[in-house]
């Protein structure tokens, strides 16, 4: 079916203005460090749209690094419920994948996916920043079929 013109700008105005949230639910930090990384002009990616937010409610994508403990659980999942949909959620980071390194802690659930849906996995101790760019960039369709 074809797509009416306010659709059309939506969807426009969307996949060229991907603003991301950054959580760490438990990191060590090193993942948290190659998130900032990957957004500094080093690699530029405001060219793409793609900035950071301090809000949820203006959030596209959620980069959330790190296990998920009793602590930050609720939390994470009330953040998530606050991002309009269409909403990605990149698990950044060995530990955000499966609980990592911390995997087993009396503290600890498991990965991000223990707490909300999880759309991309990015393993490595700590990510690569092209890493995390690569998987916003083929996220994108999401916002598109969306
Ligand atoms: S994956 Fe490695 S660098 Fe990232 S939070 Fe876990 S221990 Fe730290």
């Amino acid at each position: 079916m074809k797509k009416s013109v306010i659709a059309r700008i939506k969807e426009w105005a969307r996949l060229n203005s991907l603003w991301v949230l950054h959580f760490n639910s438990g990191a060590c930090n090193g993942c948290d460090i190659e998130i900032l990384d990957a957004l500094t002009p080093r690699y530029d990616v405001e060219r793409f749209g793609i900035r950071l937010k301090a809000s949820p409610r203006h959030a596209d994508v959620l980069l959330a690094s790190g296990p998920v403990n009793h602590q930050s659980a609720a939390r994470l999942k009330r953040i998530y419920d606050q991002m309009p949909d269409p909403k990605i959620v990149i698990a950044v980071g060995t530990c955000a994948c499966s609980g990592g390194v911390f995997r087993g802690c009396y503290n600890i659930h498991s990965g991000i996916d223990s707490a909300v849906p999880v759309d991309a996995y990015i393993t490595g101790c700590p990510v690569k920043p092209e890493a995390i760019i690569d998987a916003v960039a083929k996220l994108i369709n999401k916002v598109k079929a969306a």
